[in-house]
């Protein structure tokens, strides 16, 4: 069985192919980036529709298969920016009755979680999502990945693009700030904003925007301080989270898993508790084509049956009925 699976619900638009073992036989994307400023939607859904013909190639000639070999097709339903959610829905509505397969419509952060238990092997993680527009800890319980904390406002990644945005950074920043921050020796005191399990990040985001207008400081430091703020607020509330919930496994996945820190302080704090810990890998950290994929296959051999493919932008994480495990 073969799934080419579709993501398309913010910066990148990727296209993977995925067999029914899990062996990643593509995964091509495109990736909508700035040199100065965020991302418009209506500019990146119009750089998705530009690119998907390129990428569509390039995934099939990967994987070494014409598209009369694909059995499923999935695409990421939701959560995510309508214009671009829209180019992905529209060309798997399209590949999938075109070539007569199953269409699966699958929500984004499960396939964020999904390709993380592949990589890992883990089957009963406790997972820290961290990407641009989510980020939450995750634990599946009755039935579904339930949301042990998560984000009061932004995304933890969207909060490092803004921060490098008023340091003159273009998207995505959170690489940049990942190497500055190794050079940065001053830590300078920040709003330290965590609620119970739960986390903020606009306060810090508004200071540290405020500290770079003054023009007193090196963005090594500003980097450095802001990384340890956040970073160590995720940490406490996974470890946490890992208190409570009687697991052995921790998860790092989404497109903020990149940063050597953040991995650095999880895995000491596994360490210390004595429980495993690992990375999703880079090529399938930041949003990919062939998690969606996998996704697919999941859903697909638990039999699922999509009656309603409209996109959905506000799609929770712990909406979706765990049927595949
Ligand atoms: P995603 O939405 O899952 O594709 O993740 C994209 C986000 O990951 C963006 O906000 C990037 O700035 C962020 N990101 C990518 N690499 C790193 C890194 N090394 N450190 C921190 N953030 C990163
Ligand atoms: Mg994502």
């Amino acid at each position: 069985m073969i799934c080419l699976g579709i993501e398309s619900t913010a910066h990148t638009l990727g296209i993977g192919i995925v067999n029914e073992k899990g062996k990643v036989l593509a995964n091509e994307k495109s990736n909508f980036t700035t040199e100065k400023g965020g991302i418009h939607p209506s500019k990146a859904a119009q750089h998705h529709v530009l690119m998907y013909q390129f990428v569509l190639d390039r995934a099939l000639k990967t994987a070494k298969i014409k598209p009369k070999d694909i059995d499923i097709v999935a695409f990421a339903q939701g959560p995510g920016l309508g214009a671009c959610l829209r180019v992905g829905a529209v060309a798997a509505r399209s590949l999938a009755s075109l070539l007569k397969v199953p269409l699966i419509g699958v929500n984004h952060c499960i396939a964020h979680i999904e390709i993380g238990k592949l990589t890992s092997g883990f089957k009963d993680p406790i997972t820290l999502y961290v990407s641009g527009a989510n980020t939450q800890i995750l634990a599946l319980a009755s039935g579904r990945y339930r949301v042990f904390g998560e984000t009061l406002d932004i995304g933890v990644g969207n909060f490092i693009d803004v921060i490098g945005r008023s340091m003159g950074m273009g998207f995505p920043a959170g690489p940049t700030i990942d190497k500055l921050a190794k050079k940065g020796k001053n830590y300078i005191e920040l709003p330290y904003t965590i609620k119970g399990m739960d986390f903020a990040f606009s306060g810090i985001q508004t200071k540290i925007n405020q500290l770079v207008q003054t023009g007193k400081h090196k963005t090594e430091d500003l980097c450095f301080s802001a990384q340890e703020t956040v970073f160590a607020e995720l940490t406490e509330a996974t470890e946490r989270a890992i208190a409570h919930i009687n697991k052995n496994e921790i998860l790092l996945t989404g497109g903020v898993a990149a940063n050597s820190r953040l991995q650095e302080m999880l895995k000491i704090m596994s360490k210390e508790r004595g429980v495993k810990f690992a990375v999703v890998p880079m090529a399938l950290a930041g949003d990919n084509g062939a998690m969606i994929a996998w996704q697919g296959i999941l859903e697909q051999k638990a039999n699922y049956k999509m009656k309603d493919t409209a996109i959905n932008q506000h799609w929770r994480t712990d909406d979706v009925d765990v049927t595949w495990l």
